[in-house]
């Protein structure tokens, strides 16, 4: 068991998840690493059932508010199958067979990420608890979805914060998983589950991928922080007239190219250079380049708010060279995936990138993640996918 001290019980009244450790007056009966704990306030009332973690910050992390609820096999079954249903009856189902499963706190399974990639799953235990309860929670994968094939890339920075050692593998079934065959809106992208980026696919881009391609129509496009191309491909499946894809890491770039290969699409019209954006970008100003539709995906510059100022800097730097290769009537559709910038935050770094590169530009859409990442009401923190669709006058 444990106790607030007076008056922090406020959040979780909210029905925020997180504990703090500074929230604890005290700790009874010695928990282990992802043991089950009941929550109580300091006059003594049930608060909720949490998994503690006693190397994190976050000492505990919500697993039910329910007044008599019971963490076991059958609670997790529930979860899982509730988790499947509402992705199961979203539209985007009728376009993809990859969606994001579980979604974490948002889905009442703080810690666990589960992405389904046609019939592979690929799980991610990101906390004490739901490391704790891993061995019930794969076989409710199994059970829920039919899939016999889950790779595990338990392997996330964050599992250290949790005193957990990376893991990596099949925890079920086994099979080549370098190339795992997707289909997006009729695009064919192939998932390196094994070596790729976070799942191996950003999943959360899908929408934004498809507005895109909706755009690119005779436009010379720039897609920046490309990973394996998918907004590249998307433009060009759009009738982009010429796409540059920019990217730093070659194996991302190699499935960049299967990717192509994988539909019936012009190559001649997309050339995939292998570089850093920073310098790229002002390559491509010094020789005078010039899009119509520029796209900038960087990966998560401020994971906190601690890392803010730093973060809006590199995407103040960006932002204004983006502004500098458009040519008039050019579009920009900027994003930030980064926890530690919020929204407002974001749009007046971008006003900032437009005023010093002296251009004036409009916004004319905003984006999000794709609905299979739901944001929990009572969790804000899921709400990270951030993005502007900005016109330039
Ligand atoms: N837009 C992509 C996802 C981008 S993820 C999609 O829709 O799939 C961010 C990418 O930026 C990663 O592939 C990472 O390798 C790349 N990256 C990070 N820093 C970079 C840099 N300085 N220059 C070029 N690419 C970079």
């Amino acid at each position: 068991m444990i106790v607030l001290k007076r008056g922090r019980e406020k959040s979780l009244r909210r029905r925020h998840p997180w504990i703090y450790s500074g929230a604890l007056e005290r700790v009874e009966g010695n928990p282990g690493s992802g043991d089950t704990v009941e929550v109580r306030s300091a006059a003594g009332e049930r608060l909720a059932l949490a998994a503690y973690s006693p190397h994190s910050q976050i000492r505990a992390r919500v697993w039910s508010f329910a007044a008599g609820a019971a963490i076991d096999a059958g609670f997790f079954a529930q979860r899982l199958e509730a988790a499947a249903s509402l992705r199961a009856a979203l539209p985007d189902a009728r376009h993809t067979n990859a969606m994001r499963l579980v979604h974490g706190e948002c889905d009442g399974l703080p810690g666990l990420v589960v992405d389904r990639y046609a019939d592979v799953l690929v799980a991610q235990f990101l906390s004490a608890g739901a490391e704790r309860w891993r061995e019930t929670i794969l076989d409710a994968l199994a059970e829920a979805t039919g899939c016999e094939a889950i790779y595990e890339r338990s392997d996330a920075e964050v599992r250290s914060l949790e005193g957990l050692p990376p893991r990596a593998g099949f925890a079920r079934g086994n099979r080549n998983a370098r190339r795992c065959p997707i289909v997006e809106y009729g695009l064919n992208f192939r998932v390196d589950v094994e070596e790729g980026q976070k799942t191996g696919f950003f999943l959360d881009q899908r929408e934004n991928r498809q507005r895109v391609r909706a755009l690119a129509a005779g436009r010379e496009v720039l897609d920046c922080f490309s990973y394996t191309g998918g907004f590249a491909i998307a433009a060009l499946a759009g009738g982009a007239r010429r796409v540059l894809a920019v990217e730093s890491s070659a194996p991302a770039l190699e499935v960049a190219r299967d990717n192509l290969a994988a539909n019936p699409l012009d190559a001649g019209r997309i050339e995939f250079a292998q570089a850093d954006v920073f310098a790229h970008l002002r390559l491509l100003r010094d020789r005078a380049a010039r899009f119509d539709l520029v796209v900038l995906d960087p990966p998560k510059f401020a994971p906190t708010a601690a890392q803010a100022k730093n973060a809006a800097r590199a995407y103040k730097d960006i932002n204004l060279l983006a502004f500098k290769l458009l040519a008039p009537g050019g579009l920009l559709a900027t994003f930030s995936c980064s926890g530690g910038i919020a929204a407002p935050l974001f749009q007046s770094i971008v006003a900032g990138a437009a005023l010093d590169a002296g251009v004036e530009a409009k916004i004319i859409g905003r984006f999000g993640a794709a609905a299979d990442h739901p944001v929990a009401l009572e969790f804000p923190e899921g709400d990270y996918l951030k993005g502007l669709l900005v016109v330039k006058n």
